[in-house]
Formats: structure tokens, sequence, C-alpha cells
């Protein structure tokens, strides 16, 4: 049986504003197993990016639980100890903004050495050298500034940093996104080298559904802080339920005669996703669904399971009765 390593729980995570409250994060709940690729998909504003940060504790929840390998880790936001802040990485979108410019590398490496006792000061240098050498960049890159090198070379400091203190879990937040195309790759293939060599389990955050079809062993699609579907890679691009799901599977490009076959039939998109502070009662998609029935607008469905590990949030599968557990 595969070990667990995250389980979010009922999360919900709500801004106050003038305008009114924003449910980033509205009620979701998944697992990840140890050593997995979970791709986390959503168009901006769907909370996924809210949710990657409520795990790694830049944000306490507004409700709901977060449990790391089985401990309750949501419960000490603020005071949550470094050996779990050490276990639990993040990898920011831009790493030009995420890396501090008037430091050089050998100093921004040395920090998370330094904070979670990962290096000795004699052996601090030995340690920059091999996290170097682990992201494919020359010994030498430690006297550059952030300034000095590309956006794809920094982007992989930024994941020597995050791999510094030896975490199992990575949580991915559009790491390629920020970059030219053509590193975009190199970043893809180091970070699936590095997850087989180092046993990482990654939380891939992302807008990009067809790179999940390639780095991810599930899938989860977040709509307006709620979640819709989650179901292992294979099974999501060969049968999509959820109709978000196949609006969004219907407009990437394909490149092979086998992905044209699976791709549901275009669907236009309608309409603006609302806005966050105004969330439409009933189901959230309803207002852009093109299979929307009279009870959508005012019950919001609840996630039922359809196939093993695969569940959806539709009244279309209301028949399967079952509330999902945890996938
Ligand atoms: Fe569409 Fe209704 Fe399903 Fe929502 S519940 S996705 S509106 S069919």
């Amino acid at each position: 049986m595969t070990d667990t390593i995250l389980v979010v729980d009922k999360l919900k995570k709500y801004f106050p504003t003038k305008r009114g409250t924003v449910k980033a994060v509205d009620n979701i709940s998944f697992s990840v197993a140890t050593g997995e690729t979970m791709g986390l998909v959503g168009e901006s504003g769907s909370g996924k990016t809210t949710t990657a940060q409520c795990v790694v504790g830049i944000y306490p929840p507004t409700d709901g639980e977060i449990r790391f390998k089985g401990q309750a880790v949501s419960k000490v936001f603020g005071k949550r100890p470094k050996s779990l802040k050490q276990e639990i990485r993040i990898v920011f979108q831009d790493p030009g903004s995420s890396l501090n410019p008037k430091r050089s590398i050998k100093q921004i490496l040395s920090v998370p050495l330094k904070v979670h006792r990962v290096a000795t000061k004699k052996d601090n240098l030995t340690k920059i050298k091999s996290l170097l050498e682990m992201v494919e960049l020359p010994p030498e890159y430690m006297y550059k500034y952030p300034r000095a090198i590309g956006g794809g070379e920094k982007q992989m400091v930024a994941i020597a940093r995050a791999l510094a203190t030896n975490p199992s879990l990575v949580l991915l937040d559009e790491p390629t996104s920020a970059l030219d195309v053509s590193v975009q790759g190199k970043i893809i293939n180091l970070l699936m080298k590095l997850q087989q060599d180092l046993n990482l389990t990654y939380l891939f955050i992302t807008h990009d559904l067809s790179l999940m079809r390639n780095v991810a062993s599930r899938v989860a699609i977040m709509y307006l802080g709620k979640l819709c579907e989650i179901a292992p890679t294979v099974e999501f691009f060969q049968n999509p339920t959820h109709p978000y799901t196949k609006m969004l599977l219907s407009a990437i490009p394909v490149v092979s005669q086998e992905e044209k076959a699976l791709k549901p039939t275009k669907i236009a998109s309608r309409g603006e996703i609302p806005s966050p502070v105004n969330v439409p009662p009933g189901c959230s998609f309803h207002s852009r669904c093109p299979e929307k029935m009279d009870m959508c607008a005012q019950d919001d469905p609840v996630m039922v399971e359809i196939g093993e590990g695969h569940v959806t949030r539709c009244h279309l599968f209301a028949e399967a009765k079952t509330t999902a557990p945890i996938a």
C-alpha cells in the first residue's frame, strides 16, 4: 500500500476585503501519496496557489485541517517546528523575484543551510557545491549574483535552495511559467530526475494541463476555490467527466493522432470567471457550463466517487451517490 504523505481535509481559506469575503479556497479535500506528482490545475484565481501557501505555512487556514505524515500541521501556524519547515519546501513561479538580487548564489544557498543547521561552517562550501551540482550548475556559479544569470539558471538556484534542507515534499508553484519556452523542458527534466534520485513528492501547481499529461501521476482540477475532479492521469485524459475539465481539455493543443482521438470536441469557453467575492450560488460553474440543468443554479453538488481514485463534483453524476473519500 502506498503511504500518504499529505492530507488536505475540508480546507478553507477566506480573505475579508472591502468588497466582501473572497473564498479563495472553499472546502477542498485531497491527499498526496509519497513519491507521486500530484498536479493541481486551474485558471488564474482558482485558489491553487493559496492552497499551496496554506500547506507550506504562509497562510493559516480559515477552517479545515492539513496533515503531513499523519501530523496535524494547520493548527501550529506561526509555530511550525523547524523540522516541518525543513520537510515541506516551495519553489515559486518567478525566480527573479524570489532570489535576493543583492546576495550572491553562495549567500542565498547558505541561508537554509545555516537556519536549518544542515551544514556546519566548515562544510558549508562543500554542501553548496553539491547543491549546484545537483541542479546541474557549475561550482563557480556560487560567486555570481542573480542578475548575472539567465531565468532558467535562477530557477535552478531556487530549486537548489528548496532542496538544501533535504525535504520530502516540494510544492512547485508554476515553476516554469515565467521562463522562456526553450528552458522550460530543461527545468521539467531536472525536476523529474531529482524526484527519482531523492525520492521527492511533488504537489505541482499549474495552469498548463498538457504538461500534467507527462509529469503527474494524478490530476486535480480547481475552479473558483473548489475542486471539480481528481483522477489518475491516464484515466483523467481518457475519461474526463466534469464539464469544466472537458472545457479545459478541449482547448489544449494536441501533437499526436492518439491525443486527437481522446480530446473532447471543442467546447467554446462561455462567459467570464465570476468574481471570487461574488461566487454564484449552487454549482459555481453553472454560469459557464454547457450542460447545466435547472438544479445547478440552486444546489451545490458534492464530490462523488465514480471509479477507482476518480472523483467528480457535478450533478450529472448524482446517481453515484457515494460521498467520495479523500482522493
Ligand atoms: Fe454543469 Fe451542473 Fe455539473 Fe455544475 S453541476 S458542472 S452546472 S452540470
